[in-house]
């Protein structure tokens, strides 16, 4: 792990990763965008000897999750967590970390059973410890044993718990969240103080536009599998160094090829293969996998010139809408103590704040807004201000921060509302050997890494399986 190069402020990642010799390349596969999908894609597919080429319109791979220079340190670009459920991306990790030195997962992970704490100012914390037992009595218990919490409260979660795990509810239509929770007898405060936040965290999208489909669906993915499952993953390293900087190498090593700075202008049919232009370059390729957000890949399909086949996908992916993730990074004298590495807020502007000690940035933390609120009609002095002043309701204690700066993800993620999987695509289009890959695509999941990595997964395994 580059730990040197974190404390130095150096990344490699602006250094060319693949020397262009000349302007025309031919490829099996061209992969277009080097986010977590686009990297999946291309690694199964070097694996079994194909020319692979994978062009990164950025001067670094990663794309939403990746590292960012501020202040000579490498910060991520908003905080990323996983839970246990993400089995492929975990996989993808130790495989590509492994094959240059041995990979032990919590050299670059640190995994800790599910456990929550909210504060709420005046209020008594809400606690819901961790229970050493196999799912789901690690989540009922959790629940029944849980401060902050009313009797009716718990029953009314267990009782919807319970008929998710058998199986018990059938949506005949999706339905907003909030609906539905209200429809499941769930409280007021339960509302507030549980399922909110959780669906805020998990979907980045406002309870009453959310899309109940979805949030059930990881809600069984994570707490209802295994205990691992429901396990929370937080990085040691940033992201860059636990996947993107691994996979590049590992890309290179079996033979593919990354050109980075490389944005895809245009697709033109040419006989049987396609033709791919860059400002730069041309290349020739037999299959493309589109890994780019929506409006992107919107782009580079009204280029091509077949449009009725086109016409009913781009206008899929012209429905998207996104949704802004906010980090607030502050930094405090190196000794400050923290509980936990994530911490919970409510009824403030902060929502969640996280310990960077884990990733090697003592004294700093991270306060992630996820979604809309006040904080995005306020400039970034009056968003770090409300911050600090919000945590010295619950860190009285505290001195001042000795440095902020805040990142804004405008589009960090598609709005998962009502009924948006009957229009998130396939990964095969109904063009020949055009395929989609991205977070967004029909993963069943929210956009998140596992759901972007399934994806890339999948339309390398269809492209080989169709040989
Ligand atoms: C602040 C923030 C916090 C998040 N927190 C979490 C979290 O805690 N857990 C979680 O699981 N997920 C989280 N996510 C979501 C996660 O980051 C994304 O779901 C995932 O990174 C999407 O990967 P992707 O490969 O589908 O798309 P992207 O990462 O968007 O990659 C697409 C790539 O395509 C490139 N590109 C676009 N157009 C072109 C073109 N014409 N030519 C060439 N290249 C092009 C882009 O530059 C980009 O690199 C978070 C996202 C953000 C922004």
């Amino acid at each position: 792990m580059r730990k040197n190069a974190i404390k130095n402020g150096q990344s490699h990642t602006n250094e060319p990763v693949d020397s262009m010799d000349n302007t025309k390349k031919e490829a099996d596969v061209l992969i277009i965008g080097a986010g977590w999908a686009g990297l999946s894609a291309a690694i199964t597919l070097v694996e079994q000897g194909k020319r692979v080429y994978l062009i990164e319109s950025a001067k670094q791979t990663g794309g939403r999750a990746r590292e960012v220079k501020i202040k000579n340190i490498m910060f991520d670009n908003g905080t990323h967590i996983m839970i246990g459920a993400y089995t492929e991306t975990l996989q993808l990790i130790q495989k590509v970390c492994s094959s240059s030195t041995p990979y032990i997962e919590k050299d670059g992970l640190e995994r800790q059973s599910l456990a929550l704490n909210y504060k709420k100012h005046r209020h008594p914390e809400i606690n819901l410890p961790p229970i050493p037992l196999p799912a789901p009595f690690n989540i009922i218990g959790s629940f029944l044993l849980a401060k902050g919490l009313s009797l009716k409260d718990k029953v009314c979660i267990l009782t919807l718990g319970i008929k998710i795990k058998l199986n018990l509810i059938k949506l005949p239509a999706d339905l907003s969240l909030y609906t539905f929770l209200k429809r499941q007898k769930q409280t007021e405060n339960v509302i507030k103080n549980i399922w909110e936040p959780l669906c805020l965290a998990i979907m980045n999208t406002p309870i009453d536009a959310a899309s109940s489909e979805i949030f059930l669906h990881v809600l069984k993915e994570a707490f209802f599998n295994s205990k691992k499952s429901s396990d929370l993953l937080f990085f040691k390293t940033t992201l860059s160094e636990i996947f993107p900087i691994p996979a590049e190498k590992y890309i290179k090593k079996h033979n593919g090829h990354i050109l980075l700075g490389q944005k895809a202008l245009s697709i033109k049919k040419q006989g049987s293969l396609y033709n791919v232009t860059t400002s730069s370059l041309q290349i020739l390729t037999k299959h493309i996998i589109i890994a780019t957000p929506p409006p992107a890949a919107s782009k580079l399909l009204e280029t091509i010139n077949n449009q009725t086949a086109t016409n009913s996908l781009i206008n899929n992916l012209n429905q998207f809408h996104y949704q802004t993730i906010c980090s607030i990074y502050l930094q405090y004298p190196q000794n400050l103590q923290h509980q936990r590495i994530m911490q919970g807020f409510l009824d403030t502007v902060s929502q969640w704040m996280f310990d960077k000690n884990i990733q090697n940035q003592p004294g700093w933390i991270s306060i992630i807004i996820s979604s809309n609120g006040p904080h995005l009609k306020m400039d970034n002095p009056t968003l770090i201000q409300t911050i600090i002043k919000e945590l010295s309701l619950f860190y009285p204690h505290w001195p001042a921060p000795i440095d902020a700066f805040v990142i804004r993800e405008k589009r960090a993620t598609f709005t998962a509302s009502v009924n948006i999987n009957r229009i998130r695509p396939a990964n095969k289009t109904t063009l020949k050997n055009i395929w989609l890959a991205g977070d967004y695509t029909n993963t069943l999941y929210p956009a998140t890494l596992e759901g972007a990595v399934r994806s890339g997964l999948k339309c390398a395994q269809q492209i080989l399986s169709e040989q």
